[in-house]
């Protein structure tokens, strides 16, 4: 009895336990590390960076040393609020975006970034797109390792929800979404559908994705916009976290979301690792703490014609 009482005191340890302030979740400070036999994707996920400031530094620093740590990353994905206080990138797409991220460009990781409402403070323009070379401001791409029965797929979409009422936007992602055969569909943007933030929770937004996600079984929703870490319960499948602590002043929580899981006030970046039947991620720390792990649902479509 001992014996399972340690064990059930041990997992518990494991659980983390929702936080209104920079308390930190008790979780093993472990970075995510795959079984050596099992092929994985995985991703980083960084959001509200581009202010240049020292936790922007740290946070970049750590995504750094998180790779070289033999913690291979297929890409990063960009949750918007490049460039701080209104994407000039003229005058500070050095200083605010490509010093930060430039170790992990040579070494070969891509960025694939989604538009903040400060990106596009100035007015939406086409030279934005070119210099973060994007190929639209919402667009799909899949990324894959292994092969034959072994290979693990994993499509990602982009959205910008800053112009999130697009009829051709949301036509567009249904299409890509009922398209898509990979293995695991991950959506990305700037503002959240659900949140405990300084914002709060994005209900004309929610509205119009929501019932798209459930269609069409998205496994992970990431969005920033809030300068804080939230994890919420699935909701109709969907695994939605907000990781919006990439560098810019972080805010207070203002309310508590009812799927809310996990809620910390800290300077961070996410890692999604998606096997072929299992994904899992984590939230780090500036100084390289483990804030959180959790587990990804696999999530199917609902089927058609039914
Ligand atoms: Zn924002």
């Amino acid at each position: 009895m001992l014996f399972i009482g340690v064990i059930v005191a041990a997992a518990l340890l494991l659980i983390p336990q929702p936080q209104y302030s920079s308390a930190q979740a008790p979780v093993p400070n472990v970075p995510l590390a795959a079984p050596a036999e099992e092929t994985t994707v995985t991703l980083a996920a960084i959001g509200d960076t581009g202010a240049n400031t020292p936790f922007q530094r740290a946070v970049a620093t750590q995504l750094i040393d998180y790779f070289h740590g033999q913690h291979p990353l297929d890409g990063v994905l960009h949750l918007g609020d490049i460039i701080y206080p209104e994407g000039d990138i003229e005058r500070f797409g050095q200083s605010h975006y490509a010093n930060h991220y430039q170790a992990l460009w040579e070494e070969g990781v891509p960025f694939y970034l989604s538009l903040g409402n400060h990106d596009v403070l100035r007015g939406f323009r086409p030279e934005i797109l070119a210099f973060y070379g994007m190929p639209n401001r919402y667009y799909t791409f899949q990324l894959a390792n292994g092969t034959g029965t072994n290979k693990v797929t994993v499509d990602c979409f982009a959205l910008d929800t800053n112009i999130y009422k697009d009829v051709d936007q949301i036509a567009w992602l249904k299409q890509a979404l009922a398209s898509s055969t990979a293995d695991w569909q991950v959506v990305y943007a700037h503002h959240p559908l659900h949140s405990s933030g300084a914002h709060g929770s994005h209900k004309k937004l929610t509205a119009l994705y929501a019932p798209i996600f459930k269609q069409y079984g998205v496994d992970v929703y990431m969005a920033g916009h809030e300068h804080d870490y939230e994890r919420f319960n699935p909701i109709d499948g969907t695994l939605h976290v907000v990781s919006g602590g990439g560098g810019a002043y972080l805010r207070k929580f203002s309310s508590q979301h009812p799927q809310s899981a996990v809620r910390l006030r800290a300077h961070h970046f996410t890692v999604l690792q998606f096997g072929k039947q299992a994904a899992r991620g984590q939230a780090i720390d500036k100084t390289g703490k483990v804030i959180d792990a959790f587990t990804i649902p696999h999530t199917e479509a609902i089927p058609t014609g039914v």
